[in-house]
Formats: C-alpha cells, structure tokens, sequence
C-alpha cells in the first residue's frame, strides 16, 4: 500500500490522531512553560472554546455530510478543475494543492478583517482575552460555513488530488494549534522557522487589540503570504508578555469566554472604526487611533 492509498483508507484515525495528539502536547507545553498568564480560567476557556469547535463540527457534519473530500471526489470524478483536466506527476499536483489552498486561506483571512459584516463573524476569534492551543479552533458557527463554502469552490476549479485535501486540512489543523499556543520558541529558533511555518510568537502579533498589529500576520500555515503582500509584522510593540490580547470594547467574561455570548457577539453592537469603509486617514493623531 503506498502512502495515497494509506492515507485515504485511515483518513479518520489519522485526523483524529493529530488532532488530539497535538492538542495533548500543546496543552502539556502550555502547562510547564506558558508564554503569557492567562485572564480567564483555563477551564472555563476549555470547556467553552472547545465546546464551540464540537458544536461547528457538529453542525458541519450536518450540512455537508461528504465534506471537502467528497467534493474533491466528485471534482476528480467528473474531471472537474485544473488539475483534474491537466494531469501532473501526483506530488506535484499535492505540494502545489495543498500551498494554493493555503493562500486561499490567507485571501479569506484578509478579506474577513476588511469586509464589516465578515469581521462581525471574525471577532469571535479575537474576541478571545486569551490566547492558547484553544483559541486555534475557535471560530463563529457561520464563519466555519462559509469557509467551508469557499474551500468547495476552490476545490472545484482547482481540482485537487483528494489526498492533497485530506493532508492541507490535517496542516491547516495542526499548525493553527501550534501557532496559538501560549508558548515560545527560543528567540533564534523562532526566526529561522518562521521561514517554513508560522508560529506562535508571529501569529500572536494578529491577536492584539491595536488595529495595525491585528491586521497584520493572517497566514495560518504558511509565512509567506505576508512577506509576499506586504502584511508581514515582526513582533508587537508591547512585547508579547505585555500587548493586550483581544478586541476593543468587549471584555466581559460572559460575551467573550462563555460559548453563548461568542454566538451572539457577530450580533452585537457597531464595528466603529475598525471596519475598512470607516477609518479616518486624515485629521488629527487622535482621530486615527480612534
Ligand atoms: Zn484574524
Ligand atoms: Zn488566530
């Protein structure tokens, strides 16, 4: 059996396998050396950003029943998409699926800060005060459907091999749980691998409640799109024991840690002067930071 074959016939077990295996070393990595001190208790966050990730899986479950392979299976089936109509050596076809997938990705990232109505959804990914292996996952049940939505319709003009998704999906999963741990690499290690994947201490810089910091850093696996387009973001003014995590002007326990109030957030209050169409170029200091 070579490696498409295994992947495709174990792809639950294998999911699953790093899914909580990565989940267990971040969690223990947290436990014996945390970056920052957490502002909510580790379990209340759990319990609540956790549920709220079996709650999406749940309803994705629901909805789409067949998931993204089924769609990369029908694409394939039907020879649907570029690499469906123009046949590649397979690993070609896999590595170049699997880095234009991840730059849809990024492309989605950016355009959910710069919509008004998207961010609305987004927040509830930095409403987090925190920021730990659980905040990776967290995102609004609507955000999750429309991310889903798009990775079909990259799927169907793209045309991946479907273990080229199965394998970007399990990525995706594993390096946003690692570049949301409240843990830190050595500072040398830290820049030489922020080369090939991103990690916690430049993606953290996305987390801060500063508009220019959090619109910085969208790549959630690899590091390149920003330095590419130009949203590239080093470290945070505050240092990261120090920045504030989160959004501005929602901080109560109850609309950003407890599961209800991150469903409700997108629904709640104005986006000010964060949302693209509404930000003050000229005029005073003061006026620009809002
Ligand atoms: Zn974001
Ligand atoms: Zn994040």
């Amino acid at each position: 059996m070579n490696l498409e074959e295994f992947v495709l016939t174990n792809e639950k077990p294998i999911r699953m396998g790093f899914f909580f295996g990565v989940l267990a070393v971040m969690a223990l990595w947290e436990i014996v050396a945390p970056r920052r001190r957490l502002t909510v208790s580790k379990s209340v966050r759990w319990v609540n950003n956790l549920g709220l990730v079996f709650f999406n899986s749940f309803i994705l479950r629901v909805l789409f029943p067949a998931a993204a392979v089924g769609v990369a299976l029908t694409a394939s089936k039907h020879g649907w998409g570029l690499f469906n109509i123009y046949e590649l050596p397979l690993y070609i076809s896999v590595i170049a699926s699997v880095v234009i997938m991840d730059f849809v990705i990024y492309v989605q990232h950016v355009m959910v800060h710069a919509i008004p109505v998207l961010w609305r959804l987004h927040r509830v990914h930095h409403a987090d005060p925190d920021y730990d292996v659980t905040t990776g996952a967290r995102f609004h049940t609507l955000e999750i459907i429309l991310s889903m939505l798009i990775k079909f319709a990259t799927i169907l003009l793209l045309g991946p091999p479907v273990v080229a998704v199965i394998l970007f999906e399990i990525i995706l999963n594993v390096t946003a749980m690692f570049n949301h741990g409240n843990v830190g690499l050595p500072p040398a290690l830290d820049r030489v691998l922020r080369w090939i994947v991103v990690t916690p201490d430049m993606h953290r810089v996305h987390h801060s409640v500063e508009d220019d910091e959090a619109n910085s850093n969208f790549g959630f696996s690899l590091p390149w799109w920003d330095r590419l387009f130009g949203t590239y973001r080093d470290q945070p003014r505050g240092g990261h024991e120090e920045m504030t995590i989160g959004i501005h002007k929602y901080h109560d326990a109850k609309d950003v840690s407890w599961i209800t109030g991150m469903l409700l957030l997108p629904f709640r209050g104005e986006i000010s002067e964060y949302a693209i169409n509404r930000r003050q170029w000229s005029g005073t200091e003061e006026e620009n930071n809002g």
